[in-house]
């Protein structure tokens, strides 16, 4: 079972936040790569699942 959650992350290159949508499955982490909507300078963001809810969010730049 999946579905979206919006989540709000904040840009390790020009520190605006702003939300990305992302699928929430099993327990686990997941990695993706998401362009800043403000600088459009890549951050990798690491989302960790547990039942569905996001317990953390780990952003660093790409
Ligand atoms: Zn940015």
């Amino acid at each position: 079972m999946t579905w979206l959650e919006e989540i709000l992350i904040q840009c390790p290159q020009c520190g605006e936040e702003f939300a990305i949508q992302i699928e929430t499955a099993e327990d686990g982490s997941v990695e993706l790569i998401e362009d800043c909507a403000v600088c459009c300078r890549p951050a990798t963001v690491r989302i960790t699942t547990e039942a569905g809810e996001v317990t953390a969010v780990d952003v660093v730049a790409a």
